[in-house]
């Protein structure tokens, strides 16, 4: 037994060593639930993505959203009231790139995580569309947020195969 737990530890440290090389586990459990939240919308959002979004504070989840019929609202705005105050260093788990810039000329998701004090984004896939394309990172990167883009990124790709970002 003694002998065993050695040879356990052994591997746990070898493992650590290895670890920031490998997928973060928890990134990838939440990122599922996005997904899946996304697909329950699929094909009924009109011009829009269905975009799924977890929002994780303390290993909680105090948030969650996905775009409604039509279009609107986005998942990260439904998402971001349920958490409320929650949302203050929270992480963001998101399965397409928040926009940077709304169409309407309303807030757009980018700055509605960085109002809500988000301190992590996890993006999927990122979004071609004019109103987003790096906008939606640059925008919380340089408001100090961390961004990670591409965690389960080909399940989530699946999701946006018919979709054709808007030009502006
Ligand atoms: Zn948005």
């Amino acid at each position: 037994m003694g002998e065993r737990r050695r040879a356990l530890n052994r591997a746990g440290l070898r493992g650590g060593r290895w670890a920031p090389h490998k997928p973060d586990m928890t990134d990838e459990a939440h990122m599922r639930a996005a997904i899946a939240l996304a697909r329950t919308h699929l094909g009924k959002t009109g011009a829009n993505p269905s975009v799924g979004c977890v929002i994780v504070a303390g290993g909680d989840v105090v948030g969650q959203g996905v775009t409604q019929v039509g279009g609107r609202p986005h998942a990260e705005e439904q998402a971001l009231v349920q958490a409320g105050e929650a949302a203050r260093g929270a992480t963001a788990y998101v399965t397409l790139e928040p926009c940077g810039q709304r169409s309407a000329g309303t807030a757009s998701c980018s700055e509605r995580l960085v109002a809500a004090g988000i301190a992590r984004v996890v993006i999927a896939c990122t979004d071609a569309s004019t109103y987003a394309s790096g906008r939606g990172t640059e925008r919380l990167r340089s408001a100090g947020l961390t961004v990670e883009l591409g965690v389960l990124q080909t399940e989530a790709a699946g999701l946006y195969v018919g979709y054709e970002p808007p030009k502006a």
